[in-house]
């Protein structure tokens, strides 16, 4: 039987053969896509598996579970995204933590996001949620919504926008799926074009295990791929 270890380094081999092919396909450069190891449903033993595969990107949706396997010796020199929810009594815990926060879905948050980076002197990266399939279930901004936030973004000396981020519908088939993931990057070609000098938007994520390669054919420069790296592990 193989073992855990061997599982683990199979299925992230055939998760980066995946994304190098939908890269070729689409005429782009495998090298553009930054796969995000979504650890969540795994304990830091487990989670450490991915990094002896070669992963140095990880992704953890809840704040506090970031935090734990942050501070795990054997995740030690692994950068950390926030993908999930980020509460404000939470913030000043996970700025210096997270290389990068996907998941802010108002301005309330970017501004406390801000504050919380200003006092600690730091800058810190974020995306901006976008709710592209409409799921009244979803976080998100509309897209009206980050038209109108776009100018207010240099004001926010400690922030850089990097991007946009979304899910796609939750009850969709591909088709619906590949048609929320052009929206985001429809949207994001629209805000670049018309943005501060200063925001350039270089990043998309968006595409999970169940969509990834319909993401990377629209554009996607980060995928969160959780479920799929666990398979013949998890239940
Ligand atoms: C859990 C999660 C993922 C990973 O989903 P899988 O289907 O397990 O690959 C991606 N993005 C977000 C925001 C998540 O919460």
């Amino acid at each position: 039987m193989a073992t855990h270890r061997e599982l683990i380094a199979a299925n992230v081999a055939r998760i980066r053969e995946r994304i190098a092919a939908a890269a070729q396909a689409a005429g782009r450069d495998p090298a553009e896509i930054k796969l995000v190891a979504v650890s969540k449903y795994v304990d830091a033993a487990t989670a450490a598996l991915l990094v002896d595969a070669g992963c140095r990107s990880f992704g953890e949706a809840r704040p506090q579970q970031l935090w734990e396997k942050a501070a795990a010796p054997e995740l030690a020199g692994v950068e950390w995204h926030l993908i999930g929810r980020l509460q404000r009594n939470k913030i000043r815990r996970t700025l210096p933590l997270a290389a990068l926060i996907h998941s802010v879905d108002s301005e309330r948050l970017l501004a406390a996001i801000n504050d919380e980076a200003a006092t600690l002197g730091i800058t810190s990266r974020v995306l901006l949620e976008v709710n592209s399939s409409g799921d009244a279930t979803k976080q998100g901004f509309t897209a009206e919504e980050v038209r109108a936030l776009l100018p207010m973004i240099p004001n926010y000396a400690h922030l850089e926008v990097g991007g946009l981020m979304t899910m796609a519908s939750l009850d969709g088939d591909d088709a619906v799926a590949q048609a929320n993931f052009a929206a985001l990057r429809t949207l994001r070609d629209e805000l670049a074009r018309n943005s501060p000098s200063n925001v350039t938007l270089p990043e998309l994520s968006m595409g999970m295990s169940g969509d990834f390669e319909i993401a990377i054919a629209e554009g996607a420069t980060l995928v969160r791929v959780g479920s799929s790296l666990f398979e013949g592990l998890l239940p």
